[in-house]
C-alpha cells in the first residue's frame, strides 16, 4: 500500500477502558467488564455500570459463543480502507452473556448470513499490535440442523 493514510484500515481507539479490552483480544481472550456490584455485563467499555451506576467491575471472560443479532450488507464502502472488501457484512453479535458487539462473521459469504446464526469468536490481527474479535459459524454449513420436532 503506497497511498498509506487514505486507504489504511481505520483502527479502534485503544486508550483507557477500550485499551484493556483490546489488550485481552491480543492475548486471545474475549473479556467484558462485569459489574462487581450487580453482576451486569457491559460493552462497550465504560466507567460506570448502566444498570446500577457502580464504577466497580472485573474484566470477565466471555464464552465467546453467541448468535447473529442483526447485520447489514455493505455494497459501497464508506471508507477507502474497506473498498476492496465489498460486499461485506458488519454484524451485531449477541454473546451468551447478553452483551452485543459490532463485528463480522468471517469465512461466511454474505448471502449465507442469517439472524440467529450461531457463531463463536476468533481473533484477527489487523495491524501490528491490533487484534480484533471476529466470529465464525459455530457449526459447519449444512450441518446445523437440530433433531426433533
Ligand atoms: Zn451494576
Amino acid at each position: 500500500m503506497t497511498a498509506a493514510d487514505a486507504s489504511a484500515l481505520p483502527l479502534p481507539g485503544r486508550d483507557g477502558f477500550a485499551g484493556a479490552f483490546y489488550e485481552a483480544c491480543r492475548s486471545g481472550e474475549l473479556r467484558f467488564q462485569r459489574c462487581s456490584a450487580c453482576g451486569a455485563w457491559r460493552h462497550v467499555p465504560r466507567a460506570l455500570c448502566a444498570a446500577c451506576g457502580s464504577p466497580a467491575f472485573t474484566w470477565t471472560p466471555s464464552s465467546g459463543r453467541g448468535r447473529v443479532f442483526t447485520y447489514t450488507i455493505v455494497t459501497r464502502a464508506m471508507h477507502p480502507g474497506f473498498a476492496a472488501r465489498v460486499p461485506y457484512a458488519p454484524a451485531v453479535i449477541e454473546l451468551e452473556e447478553g452483551v452485543r458487539i459490532l463485528s463480522e462473521v468471517v469465512d461466511c459469504p454474505v448471502e449465507e448470513l442469517r439472524i440467529d446464526l450461531p457463531v463463536v469468536v476468533v481473533f484477527q490481527e489487523v495491524a501490528e499490535g491490533v487484534t480484533l474479535p471476529k466470529f465464525r459459524r459455530a457449526v459447519p454449513a449444512g450441518a446445523g440442523r437440530e433433531a426433533g420436532g
